[in-house]
């Protein structure tokens, strides 16, 4: 059955609640969000002409009609396709042109790399700018009745963010997205129904994904007017809503960790964290202020948000003999799912062994759109190969160990980044760091180390070599440090390794 359901019974049993808050204003009630989903339904059947089975792309930022518009799309049976709005109009060019999107809804803010980027393809995609006069028109179309779809057919289609190649589309179902949303209250959370789901991390990914268990439990969703993520904001938004609980990439949950200004965090409920790694200094620190608030979770647009899980009770164990191991875990496999660690031949790996994390289960996306060899190479004998590397321990806990992509081969040797990123980091004066391979005649590759220092701080590449030396073999030293004031990262937080690595390879061809 379609997912858009969710909202449509959501207005039926609490229409007066308030399904969307802009800051700290009420926005709409899930009545009204419901009536201008069935409208802007109507829009793209009537209005627009468009079939059910087209694709219909949000590149907008955080705004409370991002939900009337996913929402929308739902309703009429079609399949929405977010953005990532930070990207170039050549990257929308190519998303667009490659998922043939029938129609695109876009904040004034982008409206004019959205036409530039339509222009490049050269077909015909409507472009509707949101919040316009036309868009207020368009909401009070003549409304339609919800479309149905069955559980395999196309709900969301979800570019990868391109860290590895060229982005593809995870064709995510109706039955995908269903799995992610009740999965999220048995693994990461409850949702009480005075909860408030915070969106200040991009719709288009893992916040997106986790509106959808809080718009089923009739929750309000609260969209920063800033509409993106800024401590001071945030803070002052917890104080003036009850129960609030956000997704976070871990270099967001640093930043509003380290933030000087910061208030009370007593209406936090959880933060969940994940689509990058959460060093155990920084978990240890954001526990320290926050409390057991924090739950982690492993993922990737292939099996949106629903891979392992590390819940708040693990980040509470403290007194646990192996505590810090736990925290640098990604937690075990999620309820609906399962997980294994298999060696290049597909045969599971002993505990302690490194191998790929392959995922199966319901919540698995069907394919990648328009690419049947990748798609059949990424879902080989019925489990989603995941391109990330990983080990279990006895207890069913998993390490992940970077992306295969990121692995540093130095003298035959393997060398993990994530394991030298953990010790520079124990330094007081580091503040982020990448660790990445640099080709080297003898070696193969050698281990080059991106830091960027806390603010006031100033880095002796001394200390940190000694740090190495005492906590890691010598071969995993980094052979250069280069110091920098901030790391490239893309919008979804996750410091971008292909910039630095590309960044070296010119240096070389100079
Ligand atoms: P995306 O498809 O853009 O969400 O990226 C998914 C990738 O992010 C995964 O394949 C992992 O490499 C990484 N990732 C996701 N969650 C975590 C986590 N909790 N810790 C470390 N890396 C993660």
């Amino acid at each position: 059955m379609n997912l858009g359901i969710l909202l449509t019974r959501a207005a039926k049993s609490f229409p007066e609640k308030i399904a969307i808050a802009h800051g700290s204003y009420d926005f709409c009630t899930y009545s009204e969000l419901a009536s201008r989903a069935a409208c802007l339904a109507g829009f793209l059947k009537t209005g627009l002409n468009l079939s059910i089975d087209e694709r219909v792309g949000l590149f907008m930022s955080n705004c409370p009609e991002y939900l009337e518009v996913f929402h929308g799309i739902l309703h009429a049976g079609m399949a929405s396709l977010p953005i990532n709005n930070k990207l170039h109009e050549k990257e929308l060019a190519y998303i667009l042109d490659d998922a043939s999107a029938g129609a695109l809804f876009v904040t004034h803010d982008l409206a004019e790399r959205a036409h530039l980027a339509v222009d490049e393809v050269g077909k015909d995609i409507k472009i509707i700018i949101v919040g316009d006069s036309n868009y207020r028109s368009i909401i009070r179309s003549d409304p339609v009745q919800i479309t149905h779809r069955a559980a395999n057919d196309l709900a969301w289609l979800f570019y990868t963010s391109g860290t590895t190649g060229s982005p593809k589309g995870a064709m995510l179902t109706h039955r995908n997205l269903w799995d992610s949303t009740l999965n999220y209250y048995v693994d990461v959370d409850r949702v009480p129904s005075n909860g408030s789901a915070f969106h200040p991390a991009p719709m288009s990914h893992g916040s997106g994904f986790y509106g959808l268990p809080h718009l089923a439990a009739a929750a309000k969703q609260v969209i920063p007017e800033s509409g993106g993520f800024d401590p001071a904001e945030i803070y002052t938004l917890i104080s003036a809503h009850e129960e609030v609980s956000m997704f976070a990439a871990p270099t967001m949950v640093k930043r509003f960790v380290e933030y000087s200004g910061g208030g009370s965090t007593e209406n936090l409920r959880t933060i969940t964290y994940g689509g990058g790694p959460m060093y155990v200094t920084d978990c240890k620190k954001a526990l320290e202020r926050l409390g057991p608030k924090l739950v982690q979770i492993y993922g990737q647009g292939e099996s949106p948000m629903t891979i392992t899980v590390l819940p708040r009770e693990d980040h509470a164990l403290i007194e646990h003999p192996r505590y810090e191991e736990r925290l640098a875990s990604v937690g075990y496999a999620q309820s609906i799912v399962e997980v294994r660690v298999a060696d290049s031949e597909g045969a599971t790996c002993p505990n302690g062994e490194i191998g790929e994390i392959l995922v199966r289960g319901d919540v698995v996306m069907k394919g990648y759109w328009g690419r049947p060899k990748e798609s059949a190479e990424a879902l080989r004998d019925g489990w989603l190969h995941t391109g990330d590397l990983g080990v279990f321990d006895e207890d069913g806990y998993l390490t992940l160990k970077d992306r295969s992509k990121d692995l540093i081969i130095s003298g035959g040797s393997n060398i993990y980044p994530r394991e030298i990123e953990e010790i520079l980091l124990q330094h007081q004066s580091v503040s982020e760091c990448a660790v990445i391979g640099r080709p080297h005649e003898e070696w193969g590759e050698e281990v080059v180390a991106f830091i960027s220092p806390v603010t006031g701080h100033s880095i002796e590449i001394g200390e940190l070599d000694t740090l190495c030396l005492d906590n890691i073999a010598r071969f995993k030293r980094p052979k250069e440090y280069r110091v920098s004031e901030s790391l490239p990262k893309n919008n979804y937080g996750k410091i971008i390794k292909r910039e630095l690595r590309s960044q070296l390879e010119k240096e070389e061809k100079e």
